[in-house]
This record gives structure tokens, C-alpha cells and sequence, in this order.
């Protein structure tokens, strides 16, 4: 896990200012053949193509530009609200409510910024997939990035408000323009909440390889809220459910015999079980029954069926509660970043 030190922020010399002034005009020199272009969206099941592109820029310079946020107060995002309208705000705007409805503000710094730059990503790579026609990316949480307004978080936050606005704000600012690449092109940024030990390969979510979309130890554990669930369900209601779905499956039999041998990942995450004669994967009888993810058991004691499920969420990329982990056991949001997503390194995205 170890990683070169990078240094942000802090105080600059007029030297690192020129530097920094030369710098920014490179980039936006090369801007064109930095942001992506039409790469494709990570759709699971998709195509697996992996992004192609140019040599990474480098990480940002820090100093003022980053502290004021100056790169993402440039750039306009057009977000589908959950209302069915449009509405266009900026980049910092934006990733201010998404982090605060992605993760807990009370989670550590570091862990808040890897979040930001992982949100960051993932709008980059969404502005330029066409998948909304009138917008750039939408508020559900199912399709794109959830997002919540700033007047909506901060009732919710009560007497927190202004110490967890703060920091979510800082932690924009902190990672202005910074994303997570591959090979010089911004990554499918997936996700989740939290892992069972390790997270998942994509190809055993969604059958096809990303080379940055590997399995890695996740150091998350027992501290997080239901990290362990149950979900309890009768024998009539697993057969509604699942023949509503799955037409073709025989639940004939006694139900003892209807789940067959699961096969399943190092980390104990389902790839695929037998239902009723049908074979689906693990995130298919996570949606069918809906577990809080594919890391699970099911036993039938002659009356009921009982799941016991570990951690929640596809799996796939950075764990959210594995990145505060790290953050309290001292890793920067660069280090959380390139831990989860497998070859990748941190720069600008614009
Ligand atoms: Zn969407």
C-alpha cells in the first residue's frame, strides 16, 4: 500500500506560484487530449472496454488554485434532479451534494476527499457518455450519482451542519480537478458502501475484466453499522419472487432442494447459484430478494429460508467505510484511491 509522498497544499514560494501558473497553462494547452472523449460508460453488464489514452498529467500542483477550487467553480455540470428537471450548477457545487449524500460527513477527512475525486471521476467520464440526453448525469442513486442539495443536507445535519458542510467543502477544494486515471483516461469510479474482507472483481459481477476493477483486502469490519444482516423469507414468498422473475424455474420440489452449490469469490461473495434449476448470479439473488449484497448464506430450517449477508453493496471498486479505515489508520485520499482501484494514479481530469 505504501506510495510515494505527494505533498498538497501549504505554503508556496513565488517559485512554485510561476511553476504552478506554467503548469496550468499546459494543461489547458492539452485539455483537449485529456478530457475523455465518448469513452464508453461502465455498464454491468457492459462491453468491458477499458479506456485508452495518454500519459497521466501530473497530480495538481496545490497552492491557491486548489485551496479556491478555481478548476471545478469553471466547469458546469447539468444534473436530472429526482423531479424530472434540469438544472445546471457547478462542478463544486455539484460534488458538494454528492459527497454528502454518498458518504457520512462525519467520516475522516482523507476519506471524504477519495470520495470527492472518485465522484469527480465518475461525472467526468458520465458528461461524455450521452446517457441522459438533456444531462450530463442524474440523482438516482441506481442509475448515476446521488446527490442532495445543500439546504437538505444541512437540516438533516442539525447542529452538525456547519462543522460537516465545512468539511465537505474542504474536502472539494482540497482535491480541485483530481480524479483517479488509467493509463492517462479517467475510470468507471464504482463504489459502495462496505466489503465482506475484500472487495470484487468485476468480472465476477458483471462477467467482463477491468484492469482496475481488481479484488483487494478492504479493512472495514465489525465497526460498521449492520455489517452483518439477516433477511428471513418463507418458502411462498422465495417462490413468488423468484418465479415472477424466472418463469423457468422448477420449485416443484421440497424447498430444501430448490438453492443449489453456490460458487463464490476468496472473499466468500456469490459469482453464481442454482435456483430452481435456473442459474443466476450472486447479484441477481441479491436483487431478487434484496439482500444488502451477494456476500451471503442461505440455509432452509424446514420452515423458512434464512440469508446471512456481510457488508453491503455490489462490491466493485473503493469500499466507502474500507476508505475511512485507511483514512484513521493515516493513508491520504491518494493512497485510498490507488489501494482500491488497482494500477491507477491520481491527476487532473481538468
Ligand atoms: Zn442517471
Amino acid at each position: 500500500m505504501a506510495r510515494e509522498g505527494r505533498k498538497h497544499g501549504g505554503d508556496r514560494g513565488t517559485g512554485q506560484l510561476v511553476s504552478a501558473a506554467l503548469l496550468l497553462a499546459a494543461v489547458l494547452f492539452f485539455l483537449p487530449a485529456v478530457v475523455v472523449r465518448g469513452d464508453p460508460v461502465y455498464h454491468p453488464p457492459g462491453t468491458g472496454d477499458l479506456p485508452n489514452g495518454e500519459a497521466p498529467l501530473p497530480v495538481n500542483p496545490g497552492g491557491a488554485s486548489a485551496a479556491a477550487g478555481v478548476r471545478d467553480r469553471g466547469r458546469a455540470v447539468r444534473l436530472l434532479t429526482r423531479e424530472g428537471t434540469v438544472t445546471e450548477l457547478t462542478m463544486s457545487d455539484y460534488l458538494w451534494g454528492v459527497v454528502a449524500a454518498e458518504m457520512p460527513a462525519s467520516f475522516e477527512e482523507e476519506a471524504l476527499k477519495a470520495q470527492a475525486c472518485a465522484a469527480r471521476t465518475y461525472t467526468a467520464v458520465l458528461q461524455n457518455s450521452g446517457k441522459h440526453p438533456d444531462a450530463d448525469i442524474c440523482a438516482d442513486s441506481t442509475c448515476c450519482q446521488a446527490y442532495i442539495e445543500r439546504s437538505a443536507a444541512e437540516a438533516r445535519w442539525g447542529l452538525n451542519a456547519g462543522e460537516y458542510g465545512e468539511k465537505i467543502d474542504l474536502a472539494v477544494a482540497r482535491t480541485d480537478g483530481l480524479g483517479v486515471l488509467y493509463q492517462g483516461s479517467p475510470i468507471q469510479a464504482l463504489f459502495f458502501s462496505s466489503a465482506a474482507g475484500k472487495t470484487v472483481d468485476a468480472v465476477e459481477v458483471w462477467g467482463n475484466s477491468v484492469a482496475y476493477l481488481k479484488s483487494v483486502d478492504s479493512p472495514e469490519g465489525n465497526e460498521v453499522p449492520n455489517y452483518r444482516s439477516q433477511s428471513v423469507l418463507g418458502a411462498e414468498e422465495v417462490k413468488s419472487l423468484t418465479l415472477s422473475a424466472y418463469p423457468g424455474a422448477d420449485l416443484s420440489g421440497d424447498p430444501s432442494g430448490w438453492f443449489g452449490q453456490a460458487s463464490r469469490t476468496e472473499g466468500g461473495t456469490v459469482i453464481s447459484m442454482p435456483l430452481g434449476g435456473v442459474t443466476l448470479t450472486g447479484g441477481q439473488v441479491r436483487s431478487l430478494f434484496s439482500l444488502r449484497s451477494a456476500c451471503f448464506t442461505v440455509t432452509w430450517d424446514g420452515a423458512q429460508f434464512t440469508f446471512d449477508v456481510t457488508g453491503y453493496g455490489h462490491g466493485v471498486g473503493m469500499s466507502q467505510y474500507g476508505a475511512n479505515a485507511m483514512a484513521k489508520g493515516g493513508s491520504s485520499f491518494e493512497d485510498i484511491l490507488t489501494w482500491y482501484y488497482t494500477g491507477t494514479q491520481v491527476g487532473l481530469l481538468w
